[in-house]
């Protein structure tokens, strides 16, 4: 494949680095450990491209799909992790591949409005929050921050509107992020693109299967999240050459290797483990649900960050607003609420009683749906794991990336070096 070919199929991922061992093209035989949607795609394309290699997944628990699942309550339905994906053409080409074109929608095109809650009031993301952070301050510091190992908030000079954008991605604020990580194409971190940016973007646009999403669009599908992991799942059984080992926690890639007689060469880590257990910020989801009228003055839209630490919901989704199928009764509106634990009190009264002056003071339906650790990504982060040797094989979202495009991406990548 070209450069150029590489670039159209994998965008800007292009920048961030595989971290492959060379040997692992020659195994016969390999073990990935753990069953996220990096590992499953992993399983997936290998298999895929190469039929006669045997592929053993080992996942710790008893299910597959690791930090996705989708909570369902007669009609409410909400994703505890990833509920939609930014465009990717290869994300579209894994949901052609399983056959989920019809169960794909772009989201709803009225529910695009971002707000960030500053000193009390609601204010709409646009060009204009660029204009309030300072357009000559904002080059600046783009200039700056291509020296690499930069924070969010040096590439960002707006605390809040850095930590709002944060804390919406990774759950942390922003000093404590990797702009190399975070936004690498800003940064200018790795590779270049071989032609210019506008034309390789038309180039990347023509490529999609299934439909072309709109510049800044998301898209998801029917039934949420799990209706993905599950169709993975189900081809991962099918597949010949993979076989899936539940309840079988993996002590480290020397620990699988010796175990399986196998060089470590040819065992891929698709769970956290790169920099150790206590790298990661924790938070709990909950949903709050209302009838419409009890809502009217909530504008639609995507949802509103909240970066003041006074309040404990950094983040709210305006889940039946956003996506095209159905998240809840007819006439009533979903709403997820993000809590990371460094803001609350652990009573969930707490929460309900904020959310009623953020939203509306009659809510029907009002639950904690779950708890999610998210891996934690330092400034200099970046630069550190490219000059890792490659002598093992580290993937999924506490490696190089944290969006389910990037995982999903990564898997074709290291497919196709076979
Ligand atoms: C709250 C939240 C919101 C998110 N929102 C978005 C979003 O809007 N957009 C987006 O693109 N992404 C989002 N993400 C990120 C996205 O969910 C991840 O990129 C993706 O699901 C990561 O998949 P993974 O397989 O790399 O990791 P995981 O899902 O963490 O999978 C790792 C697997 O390894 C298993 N495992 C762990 N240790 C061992 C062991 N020792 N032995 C065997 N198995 C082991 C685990 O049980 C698990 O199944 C969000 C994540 C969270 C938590």
């Amino acid at each position: 494949m070209t450069d150029l070919e590489s670039w159209i199929k994998y965008g800007e991922e292009m920048r961030r680095p595989l971290l492959i061992n060379p040997e692992l093209v020659n195994s016969s035989k390999i073990i990935i450990v753990g069953g996220g949607l990096s590992g499953m795609c992993c399983a997936l394309r290998l298999s895929e491209k190469k039929p006669d290699l045997e592929i053993i997944l080992l996942e710790k628990k008893d299910s597959l799909g690791g930090v996705i699942s989708t909570w369902t309550d007669g009609e409410w339905i909400c994703d505890l992790a990833v509920n939609a994906t930014r465009p990717h053409p290869a994300f579209w080409r894994l949901i052609e591949d399983l056959e989920l074109s019809d169960a794909f929608k772009p989201s709803n095109q009225k529910a695009k409005s971002r707000w960030i809650m500053m000193n009390g009031r609601k204010h709409k993301l646009s060009l204009l929050s660029i204009f309030r952070i300072g357009l000559f301050k904002m080059l600046k510091s783009i200039k700056q921050s291509r020296k690499g190992g930069s924070s969010i908030s040096e590439l960002i000079p707006n605390k809040q509107i850095a930590d709002a954008l944060t804390l919406g991605i990774v759950n942390d604020t922003a000093e404590n992020v990797d702009a190399d990580f975070l936004m690498p194409a800003m940064t200018g971190f790795g590779l270049e693109p071989p032609i210019k940016k506008s034309s390789l973007n038309k180039k990347i646009s023509q490529s999609y299967p299934i439909f072309t999403p709109r510049k800044g669009s998301i898209a998801s599908l029917n039934g949420g999240m799990q209706t993905l992991t599950k169709a993975l799942e189900d081809r991962l059984i099918k597949s010949e050459n993979i076989t899936i080992k539940f309840n079988e926690v993996a002590q480290s890639i020397e620990s699988i290797s010796s175990k399986y007689e196998l060089p470590e060469s040819s065992i891929i880590w698709a769970a956290p483990g790169l920099y150790g257990e206590s790298d990661f910020t924790e938070l709990s989801i909950f949903v709050i649900g209302y009838m419409d009228e009890s809502v009217s003055d909530v504008k639609v839209g995507y949802g509103t960050l909240i970066p003041d630490k006074e309040i404990p919901i950094s983040g709210i989704l305006n889940e039946s607003d956003l996506h095209n199928s159905k998240r809840c009764p007819q006439g009533h509106r979903l709403f997820r609420l993000m809590v990371p634990h460094d803001r609350w009190d652990g009573e969930e009264d707490t929460i309900l009683s904020h959310a009623k002056k953020l939203l509306g003071t009659n809510p029907v339906l009002f639950s904690k749906i779950g708890e999610r650790k998210i891996p934690t990504y330092k400034p200099g982060y970046m630069n550190k794991i490219s000059k890792l040797k490659d002598n093992q094989n580290w993937i999924g979202w506490s490696v190089s990336g944290v969006s389910i495009t990037h995982v999903v991406c990564e898997a074709e990548r290291i497919a196709e070096l076979f």
